[in-house]
């Protein structure tokens, strides 16, 4: 293995998944539903394999998929993509943020990403030999739990070589949520410095807050040097189908293509018209996501906090991260490979998203995005560690 891909071993995700199998624990590590998504999703897959739709799709994915994705940031967020120009289909939005940063960065560009930072980035990163630039995410107060992002700590990161920022929002994995201030930050940053923004929303429609969210595209001056990633995984829960995207400007979309084309091709042929079936579903279905989320969290949290961890606060996304220090263990690490054996639980050390580890010796992401009586389950098991 190359020198600058040796860093990256196997992910952990991989790593507590085969552990919660080898032991038969509650897999509460790798961030993915544990029911199917839209029984209507489902089946026109199924449909789409019986029409035949069983060969390469178009480079940029097919017609109908891309008119859907068009019309659903229209109609969500009044952001305005051409279909034939705007909008690619991509092999989820991992290779969607891959094919972005190998267009977009050269070597020796430094790219600004948020910490703890979401692991496919660094590893992209590095394949384009560019260089990640983290700024920490800061708890509100030395008391108050919870992340926020610093302007002048987005500013204390830009350099000359600065040729990205890449924004997390609803983000994995502290569920922080970008707020208005935050938001303004980012693009005053942007415009200022001419920055392009890599906008990574696969959470999108699983932000707790119950007003609507907001894509940093839809800020004066931010749609055309954002290029605006999201997946169908997260809102449909089919993690498994791999069918993502991306939209900008025609040229950022054109250049994306072309990294994108010949890391996969295409992908995904007959769930590309699932979701293109899925993204035109009635209003009510989307904004029924995140309540349901929102009341699988409350089932695991009161279990971490009887446990005596320090809980921070979750936003939206599938996560939420406690502190197991309170409990006196000082290492996350050592902690989440003996929980299963202690507990029957999974969870993942907060430290694989820090470029520095010991910025989260003791920090525990544990995954709500599964059933109800199975996370009670969870909740009732870690309630007694501490
Ligand atoms: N970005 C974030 C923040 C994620 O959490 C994930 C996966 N859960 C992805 C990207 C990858 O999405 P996909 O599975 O569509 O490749
Ligand atoms: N995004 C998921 C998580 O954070 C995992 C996806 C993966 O394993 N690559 O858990």
């Amino acid at each position: 293995l190359v020198a600058h891909l040796r860093p990256f071993g196997t992910t952990s995700f991989a790593s507590m998944s085969a552990l919660a199998a080898e032991k038969g624990a509650i897999n509460l590590g790798q961030g993915f539903p544990d029911t199917d998504g839209p029984t209507e999703v489902l089946e026109a897959a199924v449909r789409a394999i019986r029409a035949g739709h069983n060969q390469y799709p178009p480079g940029r994915g097919i017609a109908a998929l891309r008119e859907a994705i068009a019309e659903h940031q229209r109609h969500w967020y009044g952001l305005s993509y051409d279909p034939a120009t705007q909008v690619l289909v991509t092999a989820g939005a991992t290779e969607a943020l891959t094919a972005a940063i190998l267009a977009l960065c050269d070597t020796g560009d430094e790219v600004v990403v948020l910490e703890p930072t979401y692991d496919s980035y660094t590893a992209a990163i590095a394949m384009a030999r560019a260089v990640p630039r983290p700024v920490r995410l800061r708890h509100p107060s030395d008391t108050e739990p919870g992340y926020r992002l610093d302007e002048a700590d987005l500013r204390a990161a830009i350099s000359d070589r600065t040729r990205l920022l890449l924004i997390n929002t609803p983000h994995n994995p502290t569920g922080h949520v970008l707020g208005p201030a935050e938001l303004d930050a980012v693009a005053r940053v942007a415009v200022e410095h001419d920055l392009l923004v890599i906008t990574d929303e696969v959470y999108e429609h699983l932000a707790f807050g119950g007003a609507p969210y907001v894509p940093l595209a839809t800020l004066p001056g931010m749609a055309e040097r954002t290029v605006q990633i999201s997946s169908a995984g997260k809102t449909f829960s089919t993690t498994g189908w791999k069918i993502g995207w991306v939209c900008s400007t025609p040229e950022l979309v054109t250049a994306v293509t072309t990294a994108k084309q010949f890391l996969t091709y295409v992908s995904g042929g007959p769930f590309q018209w699932a979701i293109a079936e899925g993204l035109a579903l009635p209003d009510e279905r989307f904004a029924a996501m995140a309540p349901a989320l929102a009341d699988q969290r409350d089932i695991l949290v009161p279990g971490l906090v009887a446990a005596g961890m320090t809980v921070h606060p979750t936003e939206g996304t599938y996560f939420v991260t406690a502190d197991v220090a309170p409990l006196g263990y000082d290492d996350a690490v050592d902690f989440c490979w003996r929980l299963p054996d202690l507990r029957g639980v999974v969870a993942v050390p907060s430290s694989v998203f820090y470029s520095d580890p010991a910025g989260a010796r003791s920090l525990v992401r544990f995954a709500f995005c599964k059933r109800p009586a199975l996370l009670a389950e969870a909740a009732e098991r870690l309630a007694t560690l501490g």
